[in-house]
């Protein structure tokens, strides 16, 4: 290990798959690093965007990060976000890292194409990342984030993997509320495991007996170019074969957790009553090609007290770092440098969130008809792709971020003894004061599993 590698520290943002896998890297080579993440637990999407009866995977993931953040060249800074706590000039200038890398995945909703519905976000309109938290947290006692109505009949507008996760979810907890009230108590994972239809045949019990209405799921395609079967190759006969499976797949789905599903359509309007979301209108199209043509005249009015829309995330825009089409701008002569910086770097889905979504369906494990014998989740298979993936694109990253650093002045003693202080502050405020096991084990929430166990 050279002793030129500890006279840089590098600073972090986000502590997740890509964050964590990066400072790791460096770590091991002897970098000082400064993670900062804005929560006060560092696992991103694996907590906050994975839906929680994924228990295997996310504690699988959680448990990976802690192994490489917990390092004695890592220090974690939680609660603390860039652009309200600290900024990108500060820790240039001020702090003097020798490199920034961002890390912060993508949070940002993009927002749902309908003239002036912005105006009723929380009022009748949702988003996927925030329904997600919510449905993932609720259930802590010192939950104080916003809370979502349990809402039959939702309308989810969307059409990529997630969209699937928020219409199972609001299902779920649809169903089980209304079982409730029949003193019938299903949880939340058998209601997902066995499926909605499966439990209430159980029971012999149905929609209307229980006055329920199913949520809908829009999408702007037909169900066959969902995402849900990567293709083999760039043959017809395989994209034919991909198209096939993700119809099947969807079938599957809409079978066992109950939804209605309603393809070629996209959003147009909506109504209000009493200052809350009443309708959404959808223009219904047809597909010539790629091409999607309105039919004239053919509206879809749709009742409803509460759209989620599920369209898509992008990272969340910083001001101080520019982005093309919508990630953060990479280019030049090193593949993850932030346009118009020496020493900013950026990795994850923060950049190639989109890129990675092909890659992992080019590698994508032929898993498929699998899990149309077995019944199995395959939202979880992709998951794991795509964390894989993102490790693996952070490995190449790191190492060309290495390669830079080799070249660049070392820093002072004074500077380190700066970053060392300043960090400790931080820390200080957010309340973390003894070491990162011991951090991790009072912040972890209360488990769903746990309390109905
Ligand atoms: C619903 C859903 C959709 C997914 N979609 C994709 C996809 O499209 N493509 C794909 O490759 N993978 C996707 N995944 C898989 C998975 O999210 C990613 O592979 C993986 O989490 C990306 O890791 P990351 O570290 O880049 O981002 P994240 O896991 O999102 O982590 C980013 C971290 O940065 C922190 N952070 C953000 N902003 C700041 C700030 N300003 N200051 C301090 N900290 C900050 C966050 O709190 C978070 O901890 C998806 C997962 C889910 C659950």
């Amino acid at each position: 290990m050279s002793e030129h590698y500890g006279k840089h520290f590098v600073a972090i943002i986000g502590g997740s798959v890509a964050g964590s896998e990066a400072a790791h890297i460096l770590a091991r080579r002897g970098y000082r690093v400064v993670v900062f993440e804005q929560r006060k637990l560092p696992y991103g999407k694996i907590e906050d965007g994975l839906p929680k009866w994924h228990i295997g995977l996310r504690n699988k993931e959680e448990k990976a990060i802690d192994e490489r953040l917990n390092h004695e060249n890592i220090r974690f800074v939680p609660c603390t976000r860039l652009g309200k706590d600290i900024t990108l000039n500060e820790l240039i200038h001020e702090w003097g890292f020798s490199a920034v890398i961002l890390a912060i995945g993508a949070w940002q909703d993009r927002t749902l194409p309908i003239q002036g519905i912005q105006k009723f976000h929380h009022s009748g309109l949702i988003y996927q990342n925030e329904f997600i938290m919510w449905f993932n947290h609720y259930h802590e006692p010192d939950y104080e984030g916003i809370q979502i109505p349990i809402s039959d009949g939702a309308a989810i507008v969307g059409g990529g993997l997630a969209s699937l996760d928020v219409v199972k979810a609001m299902m779920i907890l649809t169903v089980q509320e209304a079982l409730r009230t029949r003193d019938i108590d299903a949880d939340l994972f058998t209601l997902e495991k066995k499926g909605i239809k499966s439990v209430l045949d159980d029971h012999n019990l149905s929609f209307k007996d229980l006055s329920i209405k199913p949520c809908t799921l829009f999408y702007r395609r037909e169900a066959a170019d969902m995402p849900l079967k990567a293709k083999k190759d760039d043959s017809p006969a395989s994209s034919e074969q991909a198209r096939r499976v993700s119809a099947q797949l969807l079938a599957k789905y809409k079978e066992k957790y109950m939804f209605n599903f309603e393809p070629l359509t996209i959003p147009l309007g909506f109504s209000t009553e009493d200052g809350n979301v009443s309708e959404i209108q959808f223009q219904r199209v047809r597909q010539e090609g790629r091409k999607l043509v309105p039919i004239e005249g053919d509206v879809l009015h749709y009742p409803t007290e509460l759209i989620i829309s599920s369209i898509g995330s992008i990272p969340e825009n910083l001001n101080s770092v520019p982005s093309q089409d919508e990630l953060i701008d990479t280019h030049g002569e090193l593949s993850c440098r932030v346009a118009g910086f020496d020493n900013v770097f950026a990795i994850g889905n923060a950049v190639t969130g989109r890129g990675n979504i092909l890659e992992s369906k080019r590698h994508g494990r032929n898993t498929t008809e699998q899990i149309i014998d077995t019944h199995l989740d395959p939202l979880a298979e992709k998951f794991k792709d795509w964390f894989d993936d993102v490790k693996s694109g952070v490995t190449e990253n790191v190492d060309e971020i290495s390669r830079a650093l080799e070249n660049a002045a070392v820093q002072s003693d004074d500077i380190i003894e700066g970053i060392l202080d300043k960090s400790r502050k931080l820390q200080v405020e957010a309340g973390y004061n003894s070491s990162y096991r011991d951090w991790i084990k009072a912040h972890t929430p209360v488990r769903l599993e746990d309390l109905i166990n």
